[in-house]
């Protein structure tokens, strides 16, 4: 029998602004994201959410519907070492720990009704694990136990903010009114096929013949049909998988009604996830860029290309040209821009140091200049692209910009991941460095 414990820390990020400063505790708050803390909503706490304040609102909204409340600026840093000391308590309890995001995890406790369970409840232990994380990582969490991790969540769902145990053979009763909406990975598409064959909740889908979802949705109709009659019984595997998306979201500070600012700015950002992918040993087949004006409307579009690409001058001619296909025509002013890469697979370079192919040359050089910059700094050698980047960005800046967020300061740190001017306190041999670089430029 497999008991599965889901723990998920309540509006985490404010939760966790709350702990840096006790001042802010009772009152409403929320953490603004964009580059500058004040963009849109990505958590607010229960008090906040009582006024109507939601992640995905503007900030200067959520002001005005919560005069009183208060807007934080994101402390990731924070965040993250939280996070880790809610998992290194919680990794006490079970030698199965299985972290899903940055709050929230699923332990194995499938083992405890024997042994640890004996002398007291289920209830009552983990009640104590979570007054544990409230008194020495000083945040809220909530929790739910089930026979699977897909149930312990749709438990915590259901009990938040606390505890809620769905007892053994008493799943089916839980399901029986809950919306198959609760189901995480539930996609739109199966939703309304399951709402043709007249089952919006778990209990209409139990009612089904389970050789009618079969044959609706393959294995997943069989799963889903267990799922709601109580009877999916999945142990708690780690699963390491690869990532298949990086992407980054950026809602700018101010409407941005300059085109070119905004390509530039996607271009940098481009850079900055080219870089993540390199660290991480990836590549990617897909790049798509969306783009959302201050009246909410989208514009976006996807280029596959042939083969895996790493290299950030393929990146961002591509992303340059959908930039331009998706805006011609466009007038509004841009609010935020999202850039994804998909479809990423292992990078494996062979490990030559020209190649013999221009793919492998390009491999080389581009792996040489990675060293190079890793070791003497983030611009110590810039590709084309790069300095292209910064020539449209002193354009930008000299003469007066038109835009109303100056980008310089944030691109640069955003490209070379520090406010230094990169070139104001490096010694000569950076220098000469960077004029061997210029003279090299890859083009492309
Ligand atoms: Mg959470």
């Amino acid at each position: 029998m497999n008991r599965i414990l889901h723990v998920d820390g309540d509006s985490f990020f404010a939760s966790c602004e709350i702990a840096l400063d006790k001042n802010l505790e009772g009152r409403a708050v929320w953490v603004g994201g964009g580059r500058r803390g004040d963009g849109i909503v990505i958590a607010a706490n229960r008090a906040a959410k009582k006024f109507g304040v939601k992640t995905g609102m503007a900030c200067f909204e959520a002001k005005r519907i919560c005069p009183r409340g208060v807007l934080c600026k994101p402390h990731y840093d924070e965040y993250r070492r939280i996070s880790a000391e809610m998992f290194h308590v919680l990794e006490e309890y079970s030698p199965t720990l299985v972290p899903v995001s940055i709050d929230e995890g699923f332990l194995d406790f499938s083992t405890m009704a024997s042994v640890v369970w004996r002398d007291t409840t289920p209830e009552k232990y983990v009640r104590e694990i979570c007054d544990r994380i409230a008194r020495e990582v000083d945040i809220p969490v909530s929790a739910g136990l089930a026979n699977s991790s897909r149930l312990a969540k749709l438990a915590t769902d259901a009990g938040k903010p606390g505890f809620l145990e769905v007892k053994p053979g008493e799943e089916k009763e839980f399901l029986k009114d809950r919306s198959v909406r609760e189901l995480s990975g539930i996609g739109k598409n199966r939703q309304r096929s399951l709402a043709a064959l007249g089952a919006l909740t778990f209990g209409h889908v139990a009612k089904l013949p389970s050789t009618l979802l079969k044959q609706k949705f393959g294995i997943w109709g069989q799963q889903l049909w267990l799922f709601a009659n109580g009877l999916w019984n999945e142990p708690l595997l780690l699963e390491v998988k690869d990532r298949t998306t990086i992407s980054s979201n950026t809602t700018l500070p101010y409407d941005e009604p300059d085109y070119e600012a905004a390509l530039t700015f996607a271009l940098s950002e481009a850079t900055r996830l080219t870089g993540q992918l390199r660290r991480e040993q990836l590549q990617a087949r897909e790049l798509s860029l969306t783009i959302r004006f201050n009246d909410f409307s989208e514009v976006g579009g996807t280029h596959r290309f042939r083969e895996p690409q790493f290299l950030n001058s393929i990146f961002n001619t591509a992303l340059e040209e959908i930039f331009h296909d998706c805006m011609a025509g466009q007038f509004k002013p841009v609010r935020q821009i999202r850039i994804a890469f998909w479809n990423l697979a292992r990078l494996d370079l062979q490990p030559t140091l020209w190649g013999r192919t221009d793919a492998e040359r390009w491999g080389a050089l581009d792996d040489a200049t990675h060293k190079l910059n890793s070791q003497f700094g983030n611009s110590s050698v810039m590709t084309g692209a790069q300095l292209a980047l910064q020539q449209v960005d002193a354009a930008h800046k000299n003469p007066a910009a038109k835009c109303p967020f100056v980008p310089q300061r944030e691109m640069v740190k955003k490209l070379w991941g520090t406010d230094a001017d990169p070139l104001a306190h490096k010694g000569d041999w950076e220098k000469r460095l960077a004029k061997v670089s210029k003279q090299l430029q890859f083009q492309h």
